[in-house]
């Protein structure tokens, strides 16, 4: 096959190439770099199978010879990437799409979209089942991503019924692993970095909010099952291991073999929007994928820890 990664460089991209290229596949990245790096895909740039092309989706991309599988990950995705370029993420959830699923249609190639638990905004329903419609503020500074994938879902979804688009919709959930940015304000790499460093952990309100956070290897495995099927609906896909961030910040302390004492987590202001719960109801994907995460959050952030540490002298942040 030949598989089509918009945002093949980012963090979630290039393991998908990565994954792809040891199936066998060729794989068309198409990239403008916005958030990627280029270390992210710099090992595959000598492979014959692995082609790079530095295009932003939003403007039309004609391409030749067959495509058989087109995966919508370009977009930037953190809450400080969208903050920093909320144009650009607003164009690449519309236009990009739009030009990702006429790439599909054209070729008649199955499509996925990269969706995202934020079309649930801050949920008033507990844990969010994909039939849940979301809570989410327009106009708030999370909306230009939350409703740039709103959409994208309903374009996906209007390019199935109308004109036969073979597609799928992944509702991924907060997802962490190595070849993140350690600059990205995510929580996990952020409060990676701080104890790598030796700063205080940044924990934004009383870090009472809650997240579940999957593994890349678990996430990239759900992806490529749901890219399989022929779930036209949105999937949820995520670790439905929910805990607090305050949690979640000991926990990286304790990789460090440092005292979780207090003092090494310093409380920020809660940024605005900044959803109080968010965990993945996941029997949908357990029943038609025969998936479920596998990988603990302790094992996790181990190998994320060890890759952080190996690189942070010499990366740089973008
Ligand atoms: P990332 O920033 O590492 O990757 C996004 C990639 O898209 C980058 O390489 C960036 O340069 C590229 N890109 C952005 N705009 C582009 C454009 N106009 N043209 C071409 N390339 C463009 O982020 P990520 O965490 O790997 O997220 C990938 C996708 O998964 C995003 O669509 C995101 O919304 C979705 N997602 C991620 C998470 C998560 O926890 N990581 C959760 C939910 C959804
Ligand atoms: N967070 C935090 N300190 C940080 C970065 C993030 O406490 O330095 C919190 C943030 O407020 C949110 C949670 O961690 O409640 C997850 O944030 P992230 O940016 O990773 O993802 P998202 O908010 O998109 O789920």
């Amino acid at each position: 096959m030949r598989v089509l990664i918009t945002g093949g460089a980012g963090f979630i991209g290039s393991h998908l190439c990565d994954r792809f290229l040891e199936e066998g596949h060729t794989v068309l990245c198409v990239d403008n770099f916005i958030t990627g790096s280029e270390s992210n895909i710099a090992h595959l740039l000598s492979k014959p199978a692995f082609q790079l092309l530095r295009h932003d989706i939003t403007k039309p991309l004609e391409l030749s010879g067959p495509i058989d599988y087109v995966l919508h990950f370009a977009s930037p995705a953190s809450p400080v990437d969208y903050l920093r370029y909320p144009i650009q993420t607003l164009k690449v959830g519309s236009l990009g799409t739009l030009n990702s699923l006429g790439i599909a249609k054209a070729k008649q190639a199955k499509f996925l979209l990269a969706s995202t638990s934020e079309v649930y905004g801050d949920p008033r329903v507990h844990p969010q089942l994909e039939d849940y419609w979301g809570y989410v503020n327009p106009v708030g500074p999370r909306g230009v991503y939350d409703e740039a994938k709103r959409f994208a879902e309903a374009l996906t979804v209007a390019y199935h019924r109308e004109h036969g688009v073979d597609t799928r919709i992944a509702r991924i959930f907060n997802t962490y692993g190595p070849r993140m940015r350690l600059d990205d304000g995510r929580a996990i790499p952020t409060f990676i970095r701080q104890a790598l460093k030796g700063e205080p952990l940044t924990v934004f309100g009383q870090g009472s909010q809650t997240r579940s956070f999957c593994y890349i290897d678990d996430l990239v495995e759900g992806i490529r099952r749901l890219m399989d099927s022929s779930i036209h609906d949105p999937v949820n896909l995520g670790n439905p291991d929910e805990r607090s961030i305050l949690e979640i910040a000991k926990k990286v302390l304790t990789h460090f073999n440092k005292e979780t004492a207090a003092s090494q987590i310093e409380f920020r202001p809660l940024p605005q929007d900044d959803p109080k719960q968010r965990c993945p109801d996941i029997t949908k994907a357990r029943r038609l994928l025969g998936w479920q995460p596998t990988i603990t959050l302790d094992l996790g952030l181990q190998r994320t820890v060890v890759w952080f540490a190996q690189d942070l002298p010499v990366r740089p942040s973008r």
